[in-house]
């Protein structure tokens, strides 16, 4: 029997993260007149966002959390009552890349997924819509159908809609209230269209009909992995071509601005830089690579793993020019790390660039003083110390230090090299030649992510290293 097409009055958002927090908030902020709770079964995640301290740092999530929390908007680790109470749900959980097992190291963990489904089958006691929100390999939504109708109690009827998410973190908020499309996939049945318009009436609040495109349930699930292979694609191809320039003497900012002109390429996702980071670009290319293999498509599969190839080459690369520039030898030399955050505007450092540069420059013995204005202190120890990549904490301290701001960290340094485009680490904003007078000579900085002027750095009397230029001096 069909579910026909509902108002949805209460919404329970499973997850609690950097996805399911932004979203169902805004979602909150622009329904007043529906509930929306946000579990999570990590107490201190619930306990961050119920606080004045939110887990997540992005701009303008503090005004818009206050203005409907506890109003129409809770965050609660009662996952059941949510569930129970709910006529919509999303599944907005951590879909990791596997790391044991049958495609580990490529293929998604659907664990979490797994036993969120479970428990929506244990606990629903009414018709439900239940939506994905994570990101997740294509047929996802016919595993969950499987596991909801097989655990849950007679009678009990389960729409599933996919409804992948866009957002950049950093951005989140403002990408949240003007998407560039909101994406619900269903299945083409009476049940289906009827589920997907109630999710669209609940976007519609503020966003435009038009810009709410629905569409069948595997394509919708497909185009979130696609969009960020094509995404990430695009900075491995410009990281590529920024090889290229160093050889040449070619600037790979002016290449990038003579393509970019081009309407078929557009500017967009065409900067040159250390590499990309983040918990999803690598992650959903795997996943898509693991999924062209599943299918027998061995090409497809090496096409797009020679997107994170090249990432990881690009890191290298980077690192082996800080090397070389010292005479191939950095051994006790200091390093300063100017950002740990994969991106500007979070303090999110999953997969950052930062941490692959960190543990390369203490292989080579140098002494290294990080300073990022977001990142907490203990991330930063997390994350240098995690199991089988790094020693324990004692050994890496005596080489890693934490800087209090970027001055701190470059006193007496011998490189400063920025990992993180933070609006304040560009020339206009810090005073490079304070920091040149504290550095050693000759100093070097290098710009793993093109926001300083090498012209103004040289004339203070630095040797710059920028991607996609030729190294000074
Ligand atoms: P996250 O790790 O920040 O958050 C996931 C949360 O789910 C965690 O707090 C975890 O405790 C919770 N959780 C796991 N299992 C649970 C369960 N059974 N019951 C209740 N809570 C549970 O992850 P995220 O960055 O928010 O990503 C979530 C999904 O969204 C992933 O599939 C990711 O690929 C996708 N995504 C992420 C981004 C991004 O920028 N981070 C953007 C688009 C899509």
């Amino acid at each position: 029997l069909a579910i026909p097409h509902i108002k949805v009055k209460k919404i329970c958002c499973i997850g609690a993260g950097y996805v399911g927090g932004p979203t169902c908030t805004i979602i909150a902020a622009k329904n007043p007149d529906i509930i929306v709770t946000i579990v999570d079964i990590n107490q201190a995640r619930i306990d961050a966002w119920n606080s004045d301290n939110l887990p997540i740092s992005e701009p303008g999530l503090d005004e818009v959390v206050k203005s409907c929390r506890g109003r129409n908007l809770f965050f609660s680790t009662d996952v059941d009552k949510a569930i129970h109470d709910a006529d919509l749900i999303f599944v907005s959980v951590n879909t990791p890349t596997k790391t044991k097992g049958m495609g580990a190291g490529y293929a998604a963990d659907l664990g979490y997924v797994e036993s969120a489904t479970r428990r929506i089958a244990q606990i629903a006691r009414s018709d439900k819509i239940v939506v994905e929100k994570s990101t997740v390999p294509c047929r996802t939504a016919q595993n969950m159908r499987y596991i909801l109708e097989a655990n849950s109690k007679a009678g009990i009827r389960f729409d599933i809609l996919s409804n992948p998410e866009f957002l950049a973190e950093g951005t989140a908020v403002s990408d949240l209230m003007n998407p560039d499309r909101v994406l619900i996939g269903s299945l083409k049945t009476e049940s289906g269209r009827a589920a997907a318009a109630s999710l669209a009436d609940v976007y519609a609040s503020w966003v435009a009909r038009d810009q709410i495109i629905t569409m069948n349930l595997w394509s919708s699930e497909l185009s979130k992995l696609a969009a960020n292979a094509l995404l990430a694609q695009r900075i491995s191809s410009i990281n590529a071509l920024s090889a290229i320039c160093e050889a040449t003497g070619a600037d790979i900012e002016e290449v990038s601005y003579a393509c970019g002109l081009d309407t078929r390429i557009g500017p967009k996702f065409l900067k040159a830089s250390v590499g990309f980071g983040g918990s999803c670009f690598q992650k959903d290319i795997l996943n898509l690579v693991y999924l062209s293999e599943s299918l027998h498509l061995p090409e497809v599969a090496a096409y797009w793993k020679q997107v994170v190839d090249m990432n990881e080459y690009q890191k290298r690369r980077f690192s082996n020019r800080v090397i070389s520039s010292f005479f191939n030898t950095i051994y006790g030399k200091k390093i300063a790390i100017l950002g740990f955050a994969f991106k500007k505007d979070t303090s999110d450092t999953r997969e950052s660039p930062a941490i692959t540069l960190v543990n390369h420059f203490r292989t080579e013995g140098a002494q290294i003083a990080i300073y990022d204005p977001k990142v907490q202190e203990s991330q930063i120890w997390i994350d240098l110390t995690e199991p089988g990549v790094m020693d324990d904490l004692t050994e890496v301290q005596k080489q890693v230090s934490i800087a209090k701001d970027a001055y701190a960290a470059c006193d007496d340094a011998d490189a400063v090299i920025i990992c993180t485009e933070w609006d304040e680490f560009r020339d206009t904003v810090l005073d490079y030649k304070l920091i040149y007078d504290h550095m050693k000579k000759p100093a070097f900085v290098f710009d793993g992510r093109l926001i300083l002027n090498k012209t103004r750095l040289e004339d203070m009397g630095f040797q710059v290293g920028t991607i996609g230029r030729a190294t000074s001096g």
